[in-house]
């Protein structure tokens, strides 16, 4: 096939402009974005060399990285999978990334609040995937040569990071690739070093990339005095320049050296080269793991949430599995339950066998242990974490909070050390509080732990149903998440505290008991007195409400909806919905103030004329107000507004 030129699709071109134009000013890091990469072709071909050894090349894996100072180029050379044609236009030459828009978004979003972009890349770049566009900060031409794996024919792809690359077969003799970069001009003031100077790339690599499991080869110049025959230095003889192929990184499998032993410094690297984040992590977690199996476990809490978190199929750089030092995969979902997929790192077993395969971690005996015991060191780091930074723990549960909620939907133990961690809002304070601290705060006579789930804190804030909890400054937690919905149906306790809705069932909050008679008889009374309007009101609404009652939980407001103890949410309904699931409405309940003034209005309405046709009108007027009151959707809308309208214009002309 002839060459061809093919256009970059939008976002690609708007990311080269964004590296082109130099958004960060640590350049140095396309080094390890392309080493990263290569190392990940050698993994993926060591790999596939277990089943098809055929595929292997008869050369160790490895990287060379070669300078040439007089063309003003870099090269980089890996003998791993390669890529075909197709690989080549569908992984370089557009961005296939999801995350890559999100990446556009957040690097505009910045722009616009004026936020120096220097300072908002490191975290971005690579996290995002778009590691190899990074080569566009400091070269003014790429050049890909490579050949896939099992292919006889190879391509060449070339760009100068304008809008458009160019395909061409290309000659190469050995599977793998070679990366070209045709450098800009030494820069310093904008971050451009000399890269063809073999001291600055062997800096970058040891920085960056020493861990790195294959060998990172380059020929290094080394000046050598002439010698005489005793081995004294010949004096005024030029020294002999001669190349020695070197191994500029140490390969030392960073978790299998005693923690005190380690930098930090060196811990966070690792993180970056197994993340890809360039944030630092919250919390470095080492553990061995002894007994019946062996591993050595090195796990990472990131500093925020990355933009896939919630695209559980598309987390890619998790946790990975190493067998005797020797990496296997990348599969958090072997090796952590779904509420912990956010901590990356890796575990080491000495006990598996290499041939391990995906299907036989899912069953495996020691998989499972490595699993169970990886958690509870989490959740022992998260203690910790509660213990003594509690500034760090808030901002934890602030990024993570919500997956780990998902582990309290599954009735096992680790819901009971969730809980333990969990942030809630409350109507106590501006600031989260600790479930712990929440409980140590409960009146003695209150049964259980009150809370109001919705879809936002400023709705909940406002909600008609915390009147009578306000009013006897009775704390009530607020819950927004929408897993929220799920855990809090489960009827988990916490501290042999029930979790109560104050929006669903009858609520009586009077402790008092001489008080509780008299307000029960109080009660009583006023529902015979009010029984004929409540049932016209019901009689009006019933296609949206299943009772209407008499409230103990309204001081201000005229009206709220409540449900069944065991009705759905309007929020789980939602959600339900959202999910494809045909579920019939759930009817809810609409209880009334019986010191509202309106609704005393409506008795005597009702006592003059029980026909009287203001009485659909207001009903449905109540009905209304109570559904915004909790942030919830008129199925109406409009036909509400005429009615207020409607009802205005004629308050209006008396
Ligand atoms: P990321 O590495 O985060 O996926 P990149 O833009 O750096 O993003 O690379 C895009 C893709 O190009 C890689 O996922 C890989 O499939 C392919 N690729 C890049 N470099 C190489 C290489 N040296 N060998 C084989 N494939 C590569």
């Amino acid at each position: 096939m002839s060459e061809q030129k093919h256009t970059f699709t939008a976002e690609v071109q708007e990311l080269l402009h964004l590296m082109v134009h130099s958004l960060y000013s640590n350049k140095d890091i396309f080094l390890r974005e392309l080493i990263s990469n290569s190392s990940d072709a050698l993994d993926k071909l060591r790999l596939l060399g277990i089943t098809q050894k055929e595929l292997l090349p008869n050369d160790e894996l490895h990287i060379r990285l070669e300078l040439n100072k007089d063309n003003k180029t870099l090269t980089i050379h890996d003998n791993g999978i390669g890529m075909s044609r197709d690989d080549l236009i569908k992984e370089i030459g557009t961005i296939a990334h999801s995350g890559t828009q999100s990446f556009l978004a957040t690097m505009k979003e910045r722009a616009q609040n004026q936020t120096d972009n220097a300072n908002a890349a490191p975290d971005l770049i690579g996290q995002f995937g778009v590691g190899f566009y990074s080569t566009f900060m400091v070269a003014k031409k790429v050049t890909i040569i490579t050949r896939r794996a099992g292919e006889d024919t190879a391509t060449k792809w070339e760009s100068t990071g304008d809008g458009t690359y160019t395909i061409d077969d290309a000659q190469k003799s050995e599977t793998g690739t070679i990366i070209t970069l045709a450098l800009k001009d030494v820069d310093e003031e904008d971050g451009l070093k000399d890269y063809t100077d073999p001291w600055v790339i062997k800096d970058i690599v040891k920085k960056h990339s020493d861990f790195v499991s294959y060998p990172i080869r380059m020929m290094v110049e080394h000046q050598e005095p002439v010698l005489d025959d005793k081995g004294k230095i010949v004096e005024n003889t030029v020294p002999k320049i001669i190349k020695k192929d070197e191994v500029l990184n140490s390969m030392k499998a960073i978790w299998t050296r005693p923690r005190s032993e380690v930098k930090d410094e060196e811990y966070k690297e690792f993180y970056h080269h197994i993340t890809h984040d360039y944030g630092d992590p919250l919390e470095i977690i080492t553990a061995n793991m002894e007994g019946n199996f062996s591993a050595r476990l090195l796990l990472f809490i990131p500093p925020k949430a990355p933009f896939d978190l919630y695209y559980r199929d598309k987390i890619s750089k998790g946790v990975q599995l190493y067998v005797k030092r020797v990496f296997i995969l990348d599969d958090w979902k072997a090796l952590l339950p779904e509420w912990l997929r956010f901590v990356k790192g890796v575990i080491d077993s000495e006990d598996l066998s290499l041939n391990v395969s995906r299907e036989i971690l899912q069953q495996d005996r020691q998989i499972q242990a490595i699993k169970k015991f990886a958690v509870k060191k989490v959740l022992d780091a998260i203690e910790n974490i509660k213990s003594k930074r509690p500034d760090d723990m808030k901002k934890l549960w602030q990024e993570f909070g919500p997956v780990l909620k998902e582990g309290l939907t599954l009735g096992d133990k680790s819901g009971e050390r969730i809980l333990e961690f969990m942030l809630c809002q409350s109507t106590n304070s501006n600031e989260p509080t600790f479930l712990n601290d929440y409980v140590e705060r409960m009146p003695e006579k209150q049964e259980g732990i009150y809370y109001l789930a919705g879809s936002s804190l400023d709705v909940l804030k406002g909600s008609p149903h915390l009147e009578a909890f306000k009013a006897k400054s009775l704390e009530v937690l607020l819950f927004t998440d929408p897993i929220d919905q799920f855990w809090l149906q489960s009827h988990l306790a916490y501290k042999d505290k029930k979790f109560i809705p104050i929006d669903k069932g009858a609520i009586d909050l009077e402790a008092d008991a001489d008080k509780e008679v008299a307000d029960k008889t109080k009660k009583e009374m006023d529902e015979a007195h009010y029984k004929d309007l409540l049932q016209c009101l019901r009689s009006h609404l019933q296609d949206d409400i299943k009772e209407v009652r008499l409230s103990g939980r309204l001081t201000d407001s005229a009206a709220c909806l409540v449900g069944d103890t065991h009705d759905l949410t309007p929020q789980m309904e939602e959600i339900m919905q959202r999910l494809g699931q045909q579920i019939p409405k759930t009817k809810r309940i609409l209880e009334l103030n019986r010191n509202h003034p309106f609704i005393e209005k409506l008795h005597a309405i009702h006592a003059t004329d029980p026909k009287a046709n203001d009485l659909e009108i207001y009903a449905k007027l109540l009905y209304g107000q109570a559904v915004l009151a909790e942030g919830g959707k008129l199925a109406n809308p409009g036909a509400y507004s005429r009615l207020i309208m409607d009802v205005a214009t004629k308050a209006a002309a008396n």
